[in-house]
């Protein structure tokens, strides 16, 4: 194999390397967003669910809406902030 044809081969091998790579990171990318929905979702359901005791959390600032955290569930007093349910 000639130096030029060799260099043209290793120049095919790396943008089939780097087509792969940017499916293979399209499919990361795709799953990571239909895993935050779930995760939303199900914090969603939890939230309908739990007896909430709420606690304020003494870290937010002053006129942070999350001022207040359950004690049980460990979610935010904000309804809106989770996915699902009502
Ligand atoms: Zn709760």
């Amino acid at each position: 194999m000639s130096a030029e044809s060799e260099n043209h081969s290793q120049l095919k091998n790396l943008q089939e390397e780097i087509r792969k790579g940017l499916s293979e990171l399209d499919a990361l990318e795709h799953k990571v967003i239909s895993q935050k929905k779930y995760l939303h979702a199900l914090r969603g359901e939890l939230w309908d669910l739990c007896d909430h005791q709420w606690r304020r959390d003494y870290s937010c600032a002053f006129d942070d809406l999350c001022k207040h955290y359950c004690m049980v569930c460990g979610l935010w007093r904000d309804r809106s902030l989770y996915g699902g349910g009502r």
